[in-house]
């Protein structure tokens, strides 16, 4: 049985009361990043001080996918379909090609180097969306100290000319992102400045405007507590999954905390996939875990 928290009766049919938070592995020092490849069958997901992105299956555990990753932290994947990766020590968004090569499509922007990409999202056109907070350069265990060129950015990467557009500033710690069902909205959360306890835990929310390429009238959506809002999903009815420090809270579009799944350690990010997008693969620190839930993911990259 499952520690749920149901605060709104909404919840109660989200959640199932007979599918149990499963550990599925442990070990790692910190995890992030987790993307389904339903066609393999397998989720990948960042060790991030371990410098390595990981490839979990039901038939075969645990194997290393790639190492060294260049402390790799989110992914996602794009239309075709293909790997894309946030790097803090490359400083980069990159591409896995068919043939396993890497290609770099962003670690500049107006001649100044990427802060340390975070956490990336695809929208239906292709264009890439990414947080650039500076937590892969401060220090030395998330990828290496380096001075940070550029503030905090939220970028816009257009698949058709390679083109960069800073779509957000102003925003001190950019990190997970997720669009709403239909697009017209998306969400950012703020985790702040690092080492700051008074950081705002925040998650913002923005219209998409301008043709689907910009965002206007930011605003709070809603605030995370205990810990931070980290990685954020949206399912099939718009209702806003998070991370935070006792599990993944789901959030109604309405801003009201539903409920909550309750995870012995801090989640940091997590993602839907296997059959149907209705299970959650959580990254929790030093293990990963898994849920199935009653709701669909929205994405389904
Ligand atoms: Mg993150």
């Amino acid at each position: 049985m499952s520690d749920y928290e149901i605060l709104d009766p909404r919840f109660r049919e989200m959640v199932l009361p007979n599918a149990p938070l499963e550990r599925l592995a442990d070990g790692f020092r910190w995890l992030e990043g987790p993307v389904w490849f339903a066609d393999l069958q397998c989720l990948l997901f960042s060790d991030i001080p371990n410098d390595r992105v990981m490839r979990w299956t039901a038939t075969g555990g645990v194997s290393v996918f790639r190492e060294p990753s260049r402390f790799a932290n989110g992914h996602t994947r794009d239309r075709e379909g293909r790997l894309i990766g946030c790097l803090h020590g490359g400083r980069a968004l990159v591409r896995t090609e068919y043939d396993g090569s890497v290609t770099t499509l962003a670690d500049h922007y107006q001649g100044k180097r990427l802060n340390s990409p975070n956490d990336v999202v695809v929208k239906s056109d292709g264009s890439l969306w990414f947080s650039d907070p500076p937590y892969g350069i401060q220090t030395d265990y998330e990828g290496g100290r380096r001075e940070p060129e550029l503030p905090a950015n939220l970028y816009r990467l257009d698949p058709a000319d390679g083109s960069l557009a800073a779509v957000c500033r102003g925003i001190a710690g950019p990190n997970g992102l997720c669009f709403s069902p239909d697009e017209t909205l998306l969400y950012v959360t703020d985790t702040g400045v690092q080492f700051d306890p008074d950081s705002p835990r925040r998650i913002l929310v923005f219209d998409v405007a301008g043709d689907g390429r910009a965002l206007a009238h930011g605003r709070d959506f809603h605030e995370v507590s205990p810990g931070h809002a980290d990685g954020i999903r949206c399912d099939e009815d718009g209702n806003v999954w998070a991370a935070a420090g006792d599990g993944v809270h789901c959030i109604a579009a309405d801003g009201t905390l539903l409920g909550k799944i309750r995870v012995p350690c801090t989640v940091s990010n997590f993602c839907f996939g296997d059959r149907h997008y209705s299970r959650l693969f959580l990254c929790a620190s030093q293990a990963l875990y898994a849920i199935w839930i009653n709701r669909r993911g929205a994405q389904r990259p």
